[in-house]
């Protein structure tokens, strides 16, 4: 006879959005019963999610705190015509301790992992070995859904963790390296000093294309590595990613794939920022707000959950004209052009876009004198802009 287990919430897929939803609720309601299901071994996967200082409410930061693993005051950007030090705090967090904080916060028996879901409905969970879960609710956290509803470009990378024993002399993290030879769209490197002698480094690009070279981008780190003079071996972590930039696409065709009324977190429920692809932010809001609801039951949370990400994506219509000036309007061989004048604003314009939260003023800044793309093109993709 099949097992059904009962639970309170039952939060599927323990990735980024999912566990940090447990540990709101675990902190803050701590009588409400869960069960975290996560088809891996581990909880948050294989990833480093860095964040800036902006992006998190102080009154959200508890949440974080315990997460964190790296932190530093200030980081760096630098271009052909253009190179800075920009004062906000950035942070990184690294999934082993992930996993290691989210088992901390919840009763063994609330974590399931090693459990491949099949399917869900807003009050129960259907697992591939035939057992159920019964839940006054479900959320849905289980990754990006159908992107294909959207339409996108896409930042694709390929990181990897090198050791230096003789030193990297990376003071700071450089967030864009745009001094690199440009390839595929717009090729930047991102790196991440953890210590004196481990610098996580990651080939990246804003392309048309979701396909990743592997191979050629390792070598293309490791030619970045000896242009620095290091003498460098593979350090252990690896990752790779292609995260969609967003141009524009069907919120609700997207947010219906997968079970129309099942409350979703996460890059399943849309939520992540148009440029950057990154959710980390979103997911503490909704986190957050998910630990302060009444109302848990699984209608409950498909409103609070689609209203929420509802809001999100018509506010944030300006990011998705910049991104489909990007793409349809920048050659890819220029859009580096586009970011460099970008990184000449104000640190606080900066912050605030970064955080997806950039006021009338900032968009008018972001847009104010000639783009550095063709003025035609340009007013083109502003005025399709969706
Ligand atoms: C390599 C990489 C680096 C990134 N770096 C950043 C960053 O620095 N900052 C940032 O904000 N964003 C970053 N992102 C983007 C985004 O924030 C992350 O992808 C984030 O992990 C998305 O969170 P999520 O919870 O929606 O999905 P995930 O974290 O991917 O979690 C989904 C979970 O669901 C599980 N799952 C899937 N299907 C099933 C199933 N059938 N049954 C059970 N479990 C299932 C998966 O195993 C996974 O653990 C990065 C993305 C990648 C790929």
């Amino acid at each position: 006879m099949p097992v059904t287990h009962e639970c309170d919430l039952a939060i599927v897929g323990g990735g980024l959005a999912g566990g940090l939803i447990a540990m709101a609720l675990a902190a803050r309601r701590p009588e409400v019963k869960i069960r975290l299901v996560e088809g891996g071994d581990t909880l948050g996967g294989n990833h480093v999610w860095s964040f800036f200082d902006g992006d998190v409410d102080k009154e959200d930061r508890w949440l974080l705190t315990p997460l964190v693993s790296h932190a530093w005051p200030t980081y760096d950007v630098a271009f052909p015509a253009h190179a800075r030090t920009i004062a906000q705090p950035y942070y990184s967090i690294e999934s082993d301790r992930f996993d290691q904080v989210v088992r901390g916060a919840l009763p063994a028996e609330s974590i399931m992992t090693g459990c491949k879901v099949l399917a869900c409905s807003p009050t129960a969970v259907v697992l591939a070995d035939g057992e159920r879960i019964e839940a006054t609710g479900v959320i849905d956290a289980r990754g990006a859904g159908d992107l294909s509803m959207l339409e996108v470009g896409w930042q694709k990378f390929v990181g990897r963790l090198l050791d230096v024993p003789a030193g990297h002399g990376v003071e700071r993290p450089v967030v864009m390296d745009a001094t690199v030879a440009q390839h595929d769209g717009y090729r930047f490197v991102y790196l991440l000093p953890f210590s004196p002698t481990q610098v996580f480094v990651e080939d990246t690009y804003y392309s048309d294309s979701a396909s990743l070279n592997v191979r050629a981008l390792n070598r293309r780190i490791d030619v970045y590595a000896e242009s620095k003079g290091w003498s460098a071996t593979v350090g252990g972590r690896e990752e790779k990613g292609a995260l969609p930039v967003v141009i524009g696409g069907d919120f609700e065709g997207y947010w219906r794939w997968g079970g129309a009324k099942v409350a979703k977190a996460g890059a399943r429920a849309g939520l992540f920022h148009p440029t950057t692809g990154y959710s980390l932010p979103d997911a503490v809001r909704l986190a957050v707000r998910i630990a302060e609801a009444s109302d848990l039951s699984g209608e409950g949370l498909h409103a609070l959950t689609h209203d929420y990400a509802r809001a999100r994506w018509d506010e944030r219509r300006f990011y998705r004209m910049l991104d489909a000036m990007l793409f349809r309007a920048a050659d890819p061989d220029v859009r580096y052009k586009v970011l460099e004048r970008f990184y000449r604003l104000h640190p606080r314009l900066i912050a605030r876009f970064y955080a997806a939260r950039s006021t009338t003023r900032d968009k008018l800044r972001v847009l104010a004198g000639r783009p550095p793309v063709p003025i035609f093109r340009a007013l083109r993709v502003i005025r399709n802009a969706s």
